[in-house]
């Protein structure tokens, strides 16, 4: 393939590329958003292999690789369960992140690749390694440390040293240091020991990072490492030339971004302050300490909550991460079918950080085809609970916790969350009493209006069902 053919594929893949991400913005046009990034990525991949950088004695290697490349990733996406896609994603970031590390890494060792260079031209070159190598290292090791957190192989509390932002300010100035060792190195080996510190530095920086943030900041995490893997991706098109790996990394690491202030905005919390970490802290305050609820919760069971819901006109229906570990999305939608077709107005009411992932809910009502224009946002709904007869939480808890209005003690204190308990009554479903990943005492489950139905969402609403059909 010729130079100009393989520019004008990358430049028809950019395209693509912007399509998919606008397509990806609505669920009605996310499978053509899909579509359009599968077609972008296919046309890229083949421009690269095919192009003129890649000679045929390469593609042995390229062939070996993405045969093992593409049956790991089969086997991933055949076994990893629905519960654990968000600590899937955070792992497949730390890929991204450790690819940039060892691109970086293998250009500065490979003679070829700064060999015609002098002067501006190869410092312009050696800082694209140092920042690319630095910013893999930090999203490698906080992309790992982000899936044993996810995963519960980590425990999710945050881990804080004393003196954290000293710590973190004594390591950048070494990184800059080092940095401009690494520039003034005359020979390779020079430059080796400055560049291993560094990404030594790094690695344990975004350990540091990571390790700081816990509860229910955990989202912000989670987009922000996704935005990191963009950068990361723009790093390495920077130091290998390649227009395509810069234009994608700087969508990915953008629209990462984005997505970091919207869940800032949705915690009602400054992107500043997540990152400094120290969630459940606040004011040298434990978790703990905020006030504890009290009172008796009432205990109803699947006759009770079908004949409430018969009863109903106006039903809002909260799901959270429980109903993803329950599976239970499509039962859900039997009822709201049942329930529709007798004339209630049933609507689901959608928290941004509800589940463990940006738009988990999203995914499993769409993918029970709950229809688009019941399934609502937050602020669209929030207002409408006083009118709401009944509102059924399933599998949530810290998005529906009145703590986070009422007591300015609590851990997500200043958090918005969906006020069901203004509803003229709410049922939550759940198995325990257990708190939820911010690990907060709920009050709402002792308000006199709601009730507890406790046991497994899915078997809790199959029972639902049978009891609404009878
Ligand atoms: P929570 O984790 O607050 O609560 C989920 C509840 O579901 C638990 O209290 C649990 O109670 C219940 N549950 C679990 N399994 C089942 C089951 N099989 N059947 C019925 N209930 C079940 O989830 P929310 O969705 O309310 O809130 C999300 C939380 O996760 C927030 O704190 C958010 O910050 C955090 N987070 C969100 C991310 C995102 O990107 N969206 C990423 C990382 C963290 P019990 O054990 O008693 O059944």
């Amino acid at each position: 393939m010729s130079e100009s053919l393989a520019t004008v594929s990358y430049l028809g893949a950019t395209i693509l590329f912007i399509l998919c991400l606008g397509g990806l913005s609505h669920p009605e046009t996310s499978r053509r958003g899909n579509l359009y990034g599968i077609i972008g990525m296919t046309i890229a991949v083949l421009a690269t292999v095919f192009g003129p950088r890649v000679g045929a004695a390469g593609y042995a290697w390229i062939i070996a690789a993405m045969a093992a490349g593409a049956g790991i990733g089969v086997y991933a996406a055949r076994t990893v369960q629905m519960t654990q896609m968000p600590e899937l994603v955070a792992l497949m970031h730390s890929l991204v992140g450790l690819a940039a590390m060892l691109v970086g890494f293998a250009n500065y060792i490979d003679p070829a690749a700064s060999a015609q260079m002098s002067g501006a031209e190869k410092t312009i070159h050696e800082i694209e390694i140092y920042v690319g190598i630095l910013i893999g290292a930090v999203t490698f090791s906080g992309s790992v440390i982000a899936f044993g957190k996810l995963s519960g192989k980590i425990s999710g509390n945050p881990m804080l040293l004393p003196a954290r932002h000293w710590i973190n300010l004594a390591g950048l100035l070494v990184v800059i240091w080092f940095g401009r060792e690494f520039i003034n190195a005359h020979s390779l080996s020079e430059g080796m020991l400055p560049l291993v510190v560094m990404t030594a530095i790094a690695l344990l920086f975004g350990i540091h990072m990571v390790m700081a943030i816990g509860g229910a900041d955990m989202p912000v995490v989670v987009s922000m490492l996704n935005s990191y893997s963009g950068w990361a991706a723009a790093a390495t098109g920077f130091m290998l030339s390649n227009d395509l790996l810069i234009v994608t990394g700087a969508l990915v690491g953008s629209s990462g971004a984005i997505l970091s202030y919207i869940m800032c905005a949705a915690m009602n919390r400054h992107f500043i302050s997540v990152i400094a970490g120290g969630f459940g802290t606040t004011g040298g305050t434990p978790a703990a300490a905020g006030a504890q609820p009290a009172g008796e919760v009432v205990a109803v069971t699947a006759g009770d909550t079908a004949e409430l819901l018969r009863e109903a006109k106006n039903v809002i229906i909260v799901p959270g991460y429980g109903m993803a570990v329950a599976q239970a999305q499509h039962t859900v939608y039997e009822i709201t079918k049942l329930l529709r077709e007798k004339g209630v107005n049933v609507r689901f009411g959608i928290h941004p950080v509800a589940g463990r992932m940006p738009g988990h809910m999203n995914v499993l009502l769409a993918e029970a085809k709950v229809p688009y224009d019941i399934v609502q946002e937050m602020d669209e709904l929030n207002d409408d609970f006083p009118q709401t007869d009944v509102a059924m939480i399933i599998g949530a808890n810290d998005i529906v916790n009145p703590g986070a209005q009422d007591d300015p003690n609590s851990p997500i204190a200043g958090m918005p969350v969906l006020e069901v308990w203004k509803a003229k009554t709410s049922i939550v479903m759940k198995r325990s009493m257990a708190s939820g990943y911010a690990g907060v005492d709920n009050p709402l489950f002792y308000k006199e209006n709601n009730r507890m139905l406790f046991g497994d969402a899915k078997k809790m609403l199959d029972e639902v069902l049978a009891s609404l059909k009878s």
